[in-house]
């Protein structure tokens, strides 16, 4: 492609709305622009990698033998309502006007009723069916460039099953064969058992990539895989030992001490020897949770533990509940049921709040002072503490779903009717997985991993292409004449060379795109070192340089990007 002919539009300066790399090096490099918020076109050096990342997903899909489908994005509402996630989708999902349509925001609905139509016994089982396609949700805050937005591409598959066992397998293929997608993207991602944390075999998996740009915050262990949503991560840490002794409960004056820091400082003693009280409203009854030091309260898990709605009492209810502002709050006389954090089981000898202004309680015994006192794990881990598998260290960050494989069971063929007659003709509903992939979050995820100061960093993979041929002066016959002959040798050998053959543009402008743009190979064409033979190679990852004769630049050129 000749970029003097072609619609790059790159920009030296950094676009204001633009804060993630991806974000800015897509614009940077011409390869979007946005038409509303959350809505983007891809131009044509954009679409390029769309449709490599495509076509490696496509071939992974083929490969476990799923069958390509291409299913409207503008569906009946009724169809929706059978499994009733018109309203379950409810604001995200975006109504057509003047028709009773929507806009699809993902199509296990549509795959049910193709399946329910055509499926209808054990024969016509197993089934696995994908599309790479464009999905609509209206979310409410799209940002970060493609990584959010309100259109996206999706590939989704589906796969149909006659026993759980059968989609057991199903699961494990495309488990599988997300991984050789990734894998073939060059993206380092990690697995995350999203329902319940745990490693390995849950119901539903997301696979996700670390990232500034990320909306959910995960724990992970580099040394053993164990990776988990911090709502529900775990960690290895340290009890508090039970001293041998208990002391006595006694009073103690704390003028203006409010938080954990503030006391420690005032006594003198390690946080681990306090009792930091918060207190929670569970369907309108006060619930008291103690935590250990400044540990911070996980509310899904504590949400998990209580059943039923909670959220933090406000300060006027504090001092009715307890007597006392935050800050001077405690176990002792506190009426209410207690939950403590693992971490504090048993212990004693620990610091609270006396439940009056100024006033902390030490020598407290939780064994022998707090009646029907109850235990669970209620902390958020943090970052440095132990792998509750491999007891390696935990990293705690912020990370982007770039995929999610999901065992449906018989959610939607239940309420579908997306039945099947077994082998003792018994009619029973198809047992369903679903599965799916951002195509938009895997070319951004790749560049907010492969990108340095100057812009992308293209592998040969996704690359728009795979060379930039700079010629440095397009008003010289014999650079002209040498450019042109490299373009046409190189693109019949079947390279994709995008040809810098702009004739006013400056030498250092055209370095600047080269690197902008990511290429892995370019090659400069000027006159000096043609009166040799030779041109300029450079590797843009790696940054090495050197010069190659007219004869042999297809065959070096060729060894560098098989390397
Ligand atoms: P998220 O939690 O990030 O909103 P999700 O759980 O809604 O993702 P799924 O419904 O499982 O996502 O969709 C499958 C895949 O589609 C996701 O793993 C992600 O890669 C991609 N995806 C989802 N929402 C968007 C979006 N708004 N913009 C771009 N890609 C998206
Ligand atoms: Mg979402």
């Amino acid at each position: 492609m000749r970029l003097s002919k072609s619609f790059v539009p790159t920009l030296k300066e950094v676009p204001n709305d633009a804060v993630v790399a991806s974000h800015v090096y897509m614009l940077r490099a011409g390869m979007i622009r946005m038409l509303s918020a959350g809505i983007y076109s891809f131009l044509p050096l954009g679409y390029r990698v769309i449709k490599k990342v495509s076509q490696i997903i496509r071939e992974e899909m083929d490969a476990i033998g799923g069958q390509e489908f291409h299913l409207p994005g503008l569906n009946p509402r009724e169809i929706w309502e059978e499994s009733n996630r018109v309203e379950a989708f409810g604001d995200t999902m975006f109504h057509v006007k003047n028709r009773d349509y929507i806009l699809a925001p993902t199509h296990e609905e549509i795959m049910t009723f193709h399946a329910r139509n055509v499926l209808k016994s054990y024969k016509d089982l197993p089934q696995i069916w994908y599309q790479i396609q464009t999905k609509f949700r209206n979310e409410a805050r799209p940002r970060s460039g493609v990584i959010r937005g309100r259109q996206f591409l999706m590939k989704d598959s589906y796969s149909f099953d006659a026993t759980w066992q059968e989609l057991d397998k199903s699961y494990k293929l495309h488990d599988e064969a997300y991984r050789k997608i990734f894998d073939r993207c060059d993206l380092k991602y990690f697995v995350v058992g999203a329902s319940s944390g745990a490693m390995g075999g849950t119901g539903s998996e997301e696979f996700m990539v670390k990232s500034d740009a990320g909306e959910d915050t995960v724990a992970h262990c580099d040394k053993c895989g164990y990776a988990a949503n911090v709502e529900v991560a775990q960690s290895k840490i340290q009890q508090k030992n039970r001293a041998e002794k208990s002391l006595d409960l006694k009073e103690i004056s704390t003028p203006n001490v409010k938080s954990i820091d503030e006391l420690c400082a005032f006594l003198k003693i390690d946080e681990t020897e306090c009792a930091k009280s918060r207190v929670y409203i569970n369907d309108d009854k006060p619930v008291l949770i103690l935590m250990c030091g400044n540990d911070e309260v996980n509310e899904t898990k504590l949400e998990k533990v209580l059943g039923g709605k909670i959220r933090p009492a406000h300060t006027d209810e504090l001092k009715e509940i307890t007597g006392a502002d935050a800050g001077s709050i405690g176990p002792i006389n506190f009426r209410g049921r207690i939950i403590a954090d693992n971490r504090l089981h048993d212990a004693n000898n620990l610091y609270s709040g006396a439940n009056k202004n100024d006033f902390h309680i030490g020598g407290i015994d939780l064994k022998r002072d707090v009646k029907n006192l109850e235990y669970a794990d209620l902390r958020i881990v943090r970052s440095g503490e132990s792998c509750p598998t491999c007891g390696g260290k935990l990293e705690v960050f912020s990370a982007i779903e770039l995929g999610h494989i999901f065992k449906l069971g018989t959610k939607y063929s239940d309420s579908m009717g997306a039945n099947f007659l077994d082998e003792s003709g018994k009619e029973n509903p198809i047992i369903m997985g679903s599965y799916g992939i951002g195509v938009e979050r895997v070319m951004a995820c790749y560049i907010e991993q492969h990108h340095d100061d100057n812009g992308i960093v293209w592998d040969k993979t996704l690359a728009p292409f795979q060379i930039s041929l700079i010629s440095l002066n397009m008003k010289k016959q014999e650079v002209i004449d040498a450019s042109e002959k490299i373009y046409s040798d190189l693109t019949a050998s079947g390279l994709e060379v995008l040809f810098d053959d702009r004739v006013d543009a400056q030498a250092g402008f055209k370095f600047k795109d080269a690197d902008l743009l990511g290429m892995p190979i370019q090659i400069i064409v000027g006159d000096k070192k043609l009166k040799e033979n030779k041109v300029e190679v450079k590797i843009r990852k790696t940054n090495e340089r050197f010069d190659s004769n007219l004869s042999e630049l297809s065959g070096k050129v060729t060894e560098i990007l098989n390397r």
